[in-house]
């Protein structure tokens, strides 16, 4: 027997037709998003719905749920990652940061990631499949449910920045994004999501062009496509001028300033003239840097910039006007390169930065 369809894959506008097919009006939709992103387990749940329409409901649909394998704390206790098995006995992480404000919560669109850019840990096993809209979804409802359970805010805010490229796993990101907008369910606003692309250009184009006023965060890493290809093999499909044209498109449709990305690594990108070069590379439109001293990863050669450097690196940028913040460390036992932590997990080996 065909596998029954996970109820979180669907979009408003499907869930209303499936629910008319079934014979009831379509606000049954909005009742279902409300319980769904509530995090109930089994269509009995749905106090509201008529008992017969819930029977039909489980026979016709499943509700696609993440076991919880471990959840790690920062000792600083701002973060804590969580690791999900997906249906298909995949592994995926997710990270909490508590921040003033509410808690964030960092999201992967892909398993594993095809970009290859290499000071990354995601990409080390290539990529092994799109998440489902439905699956980002159900990351999202079951790391609320666990906030609620310990006392604590739900999550505020999104960033796409786990492993994956956001833009490769595109129809199913952008549905992600406006199902956790559903005002009827989570009600995220698009302006508390950012999404974290590499640089896919038609895409970063696309996405302007597609009303949702999302934060996009673009990984430059370098100040030109020659640094920029040691690194990124993204780089030679996309030069750093058409990165930066499409970032200036996406401010002009969507108003919103762009966050560039930069890793700096040990005598790569990380000179006096780097910083020269990017700040007259970004001029011109609203957009700040993020500064991000690289968290090694074991088995890539790339070594963590001198603090000399990094400090260096910030008032040269400084110094042109550019807008600049350093990412803010949450201890090395649980920030930096995603990916890390599930790797650990299948090779056995949890890492020992992590406490339980
Ligand atoms: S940094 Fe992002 S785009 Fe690059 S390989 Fe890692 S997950 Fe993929």
């Amino acid at each position: 027997m065909a596998e029954k369809a996970d109820i979180l894959d669907f979009s408003l506008e499907e869930l209303e037709r499936a629910v008319e097919d079934l014979g009831q009006p379509a606000y049954r939709a909005k009742q279902i998003v409300k319980w769904l992103h509530k995090g109930v387990g089994h269509f009995d749940e749905m106090t509201d719905l008529p008992q017969a329409f819930r029977h039909t409901l489980h026979e016709q649909f499943r509700i696609g749920k993440l076991q919880i394998l471990e959840s790690l704390h920062s000792k600083s206790g701002y973060a804590t990652k969580h690791l999900f098995l997906l249906s298909d006995h995949n592994i995926i992480e997710c990270v909490v940061i508590r921040y003033k404000y509410g808690n964030t919560l960092c999201l992967s669109t892909q398993v594993g990631c095809r970009m290859g850019c290499q000071f990354c840990a995601s990409t080390i096993g290539g990529l092994v499949r799109n998440l489902s809209a439905g699956e980002m979804l159900s990351h999202v409802i079951e790391t609320n449910r666990l906030l609620e359970e310990n006392g604590e805010r739900r999550i505020g805010h999104l960033v796409l920045m786990g492993s994956g490229e956001p833009l490769d796993n595109y129809k199913n990101t952008i549905e992600f994004m406006k199902m956790v907008h559903l005002p009827a369910g989570i009600n995220m606003s698009y302006r508390n999501i950012t999404l974290s692309t590499c640089g896919l250009v038609p895409r970063m184009f696309e996405l302007a062009d597609e009303g949702l006023p999302v934060t996009l965060s673009v990984s430059l890493h370098a100040p030109n496509d020659n640094v920029r290809k040691l690194i990124m093999p993204v780089a030679s499909a996309y030069s750093v001028v058409d990165i930066i044209k499409a970032s200036r498109y996406y401010y002009e449709k969507t108003g919103r300033r762009i966050t560039f990305e930069y890793t700096l690594i040990k005598d790569l990108n990380d000179r006096e003239e780097h910083a020269e070069e990017l700040a007259e590379l970004i001029k011109g439109f609203p957009n700040h840097v993020n500064i991000i001293p690289l968290n090694e990863v074991e088995g890539l050669d790339f070594r963590r910039s001198p603090e000399r450097s990094i400090q260096r690196f910030i008032q040269v940028l400084k110094s042109r006007g550019v807008e600049v913040t350093r990412r803010r460390e949450l201890g090395f036992d649980i920030e930096g390169a995603c990916g890390q932590l599930r790797r650990s997990f299948y090779s056995g080996s949890e890492s020992q930065h992590y406490e339980r």
